[in-house]
């Protein structure tokens, strides 16, 4: 689906690790997803500084004060999001683009819009270097969703939403899934959640558990 991405035999095998670890101690049971997990070199995506760590399950700063998310979280919001070849997504926070990267390996349509003008040119480039399709990165507000090419199959969201966007929910399509952490800016972490779009004004809510994201800035964020 994507190109194969420059990698070397060891990050390999540590990646085989993580994903050992994903699946048998973190509870990802979606092979679709874990093989995209084992397909990304995750080593190229943050400063080289801390390439040893790599494949631990740890978050680790881009810039900016932002990060990119531990395998983890980025395994289990995409196993929610329940991606299937063909369907339409978009990823609001491209940061390093890791998501992205990963995203691609499941589908052909994947959009992501980045805020922080730093952050959209070092991923851009980043991907283009590794030879991921760039058309689809977009730098704005993504707390107002894409609305020229919606609706979307699944709209993910990586930065904490002090509340539901409501522009991310009306560019759902119907049987769409919207994931996105929503909390309080004073407690500092938020909920993790799934709605689903049942119909045109029907919206199915599911909580995933606790969570702790970097903040959605922007319109339906909070102030930067
Ligand atoms: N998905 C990223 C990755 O794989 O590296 C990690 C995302 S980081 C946890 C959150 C990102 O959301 C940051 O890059 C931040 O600049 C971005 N962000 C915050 N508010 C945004 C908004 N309104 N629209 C788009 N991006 C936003």
């Amino acid at each position: 689906m994507t190109p194969s991405l420059p990698d070397t035999y060891r990050h390999r095998g540590q990646r085989r690790s993580l994903v050992t670890l994903l699946r048998e101690q973190r509870g990802i049971r979606d092979e679709r997803v874990l093989a995209a997990i084992g397909a990304v070199p995750r080593h190229l995506f943050f400063a080289s500084a801390f390439e040893a760590h790599a494949y631990q399950d740890k978050a680790f700063p881009i810039g900016e004060g932002q990060t990119i998310s531990q395998p983890s979280t980025v395994a289990y919001q995409t196993e929610l999001l329940d991606v299937r070849p063909g369907q339409r997504i978009l990823e609001i926070g491209t940061g390093s683009g890791y998501q992205f990267a990963v995203l691609c390996q499941l589908t052909e349509q994947v959009q992501s819009i980045e805020f922080n003008p730093v952050l959209y040119e070092r991923g851009r480039q980043r991907l283009a270097a590794l030879g991921l399709p760039t058309a689809g990165l977009h730098l704005g507000d993504g707390s107002l969703g894409l609305p020229a090419l919606a609706p979307y199959d699944g709209i993910l969201v990586t930065a904490g939403a002090p509340a539901l966007p409501p522009a991310l929910l009306r560019q759902l399509r119907i049987g769409g899934r919207l994931v996105v952490p929503v909390g309080a800016a004073d407690l500092g972490q938020q909920q993790l959640l799934r709605i689903t779009r049942e119909g045109p004004e029907t919206f199915a809510r599911e909580a995933f558990g606790d969570c702790r994201f970097v903040p959605l800035l922007g319109a339906a964020g909070w102030a930067s």
